[in-house]
Formats: structure tokens, sequence, C-alpha cells
């Protein structure tokens, strides 16, 4: 199978399947799915969703967070990884959203992330999901459901990813197909036990066809 013939298929599976997939991360407000997507560095979106309600009502504003200490943004943290790293992060966020963009989100992804606590995918979250601009957020699911299955071919990091995926996902796809692939990647391909035997892109996937296939096939 070419590399164009399997994202094709992939792309047409889930077109099918997950025509309208979005982001679990609660939020109303582009303010509030930056808070929501720096806390979820390193944390379950579970978790995140948790979290945020106490601390959105308590800050719903980039100003109010602003004034807060890290103290305070901390003991509504607290059951979050890295509270102390993110509690820095979002004041420092809010700050600069306040002061220098005068609280409005920006939808470029270099200004997006100058703010504390956004890298590159964090920003790529943002300009997709608010905007609905065509950047790929490669993170650890991205990375490995695209690497197993053969989208991306041996790239080294997230952002050899990013660039890898996106020369074959049309552009007004890109957004809808970070979920696919996240989703993918939480519920089906997971990291230590992937559910092949129930995955609906196993035809089109090397992972299987290489290992899972071929060992059913020697028995
Ligand atoms: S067949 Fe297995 S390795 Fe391939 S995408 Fe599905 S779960 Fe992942």
């Amino acid at each position: 199978m070419t590399r164009k013939e399997r994202f094709d298929r992939i792309i047409a599976y889930f077109l099918e399947h997950q025509p309208a997939a979005e982001t679990e991360l609660k939020y109303s407000t582009p303010y509030e799915l930056l808070v929501a997507v720096i806390l979820s560095a390193q944390c379950t979106d579970k978790r995140v969703n948790l979290i945020t309600p106490a601390l959105l009502h308590k800050y719903p504003t980039a100003r109010e967070l602003a004034r807060a200490t890290t103290r305070e943004i901390f003991e509504f943290i607290k059951s979050c990884s890295y509270p102390n790293n993110k509690s820095k992060h979002l004041k420092g966020m809010a700050e600069m959203l306040a002061e220098e963009f005068n609280e409005v989100v920006p939808s470029d992804i270099e200004k997006l992330q100058q703010l504390p606590g956004i890298g590159r995918k964090s920003a790529n979250v943002i300009a997709s999901v608010v905007f609905k601009k065509p950047a790929l957020a490669v993170d650890t699911h991205v990375f490995r459901v695209s690497e197993r299955i053969g989208l991306t071919k041996h790239a080294r990091t997230p952002l050899e990813a990013e660039r890898q995926l996106v020369q074959w996902i049309p552009e007004s796809l890109i957004p809808v197909a970070h979920h696919w692939l996240i989703l993918h990647g939480r519920y089906i391909c997971q990291a230590r036990k992937p559910k092949c035997p129930e995955c609906g892109l196993k035809e089109y996937c090397a992972f299987y066809t290489k290992n899972v296939k071929d060992s059913i096939t020697q028995k």
C-alpha cells in the first residue's frame, strides 16, 4: 500500500466513523481553553475537567487570574500534575494575555507560543480548536499512533511528525485529524496494549500487518 493510499483510507474511515471528533476538554471561551490546555500537560482531560469549573468560577477572566497569587492558584489545581509549575504558567499567561493582548487570545501560532506554558503543541491546539486553522498538534498519542499506522516514517520529534502529517492531510481536515488520532490513541491504539483485534484501522495499519497479522498467519 502506498503512503497516499494509506492516508486516503484512514481519512475515509475516520470521516465515516468520527466526522465531528472534538476536544474532550470542557471550555466555553478561548481564555478557558488556554487555561485547560496549560493544565492538560502530562495530565488527563478528565482530571482537568474536574479542576477547571472552580478555578474559572473564581477567576473568570485573564485579568482576574493575573491578580491571583501562585499560591492561590495552586490551591485550585493541586490535584493536577506539576501544580507548582502550572500555577506559575497560569499566572504568567494571564498577565501577558491581559497586559499585552488586551485579553484577546491571539490566533497566530508564534504569538500564542509567547504565552507562558504554551509550546508549539498547545499553540496548535488553540489555533485549530478555536480558530479552525490547519495546525496539527502532535502529542504523545498522535506521535505514537501515526508511526504505528505508517502515516509517519521514522519521525524523531513531534515537529518532524507534524511536518510529515500535514503534507498528506487536506488542510480543511487538519483540525479534526488531530482529534481523530488523539482519541484513537487514548481508547484503541493504547501505548502498552493496542486493541488491534477491535481496531477499525487494522487493514490499513503497518504495525498490524507486520506484527499481529503475520504472527496469526504463522500459527
Ligand atoms: S491495528 Fe493496532 S497498532 Fe494499528 S492502529 Fe489499530 S490498534 Fe493501533
